[in-house]
């Protein structure tokens, strides 16, 4: 955990544009942004990806979804907004840190489902 580059930005080791936090979560800005708006919504509790979550810790996963609302809104985020999670290598996943892309500000046309 140490390790984690994203316990490192919520510590303030490594910096960051921060958009939000509070007792659960940190979000800010994406190096590489793929819109306007790119977000990292991240619990502040260390799980290394979706597939951690259970009945135990869930509520830090909820956290992050009552914040990306508040995220969305004070973005601008209007006209709607994507949310994406990789879970795991395969699906892209590069970072071992559970976080939630929240993405909007243009129109969002390359859906996969
Ligand atoms: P993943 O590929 O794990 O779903 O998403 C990781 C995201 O973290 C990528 O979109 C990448 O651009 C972003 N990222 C990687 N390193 C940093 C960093 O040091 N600072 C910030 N703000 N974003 C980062
Ligand atoms: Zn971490």
């Amino acid at each position: 955990m140490n390790d984690c580059l994203f316990c490192k930005i919520i510590a303030g080791e490594i910096p960051s544009t921060k958009v939000y936090e509070d007792e659960k979560v940190f979000a800010f800005r994406d190096i590489n942004p793929q819109a306007p708006v790119h977000v990292l919504v991240v619990p502040k509790e260390h799980l290394a990806s979706a597939n951690e979550i259970t009945a135990a810790n869930a509520g830090c996963a909820a956290a992050c979804f009552e914040a990306i609302p508040k995220i969305a809104a004070a973005e601008g985020l209007t006209e709607g907004y994507r949310v994406i999670n990789n879970c795991g290598a395969a699906a892209g996943q590069t970072v071992m840190h559970l976080h939630f892309h929240l993405i909007g500000g243009r129109e969002l046309g390359e859906k996969i489902v």
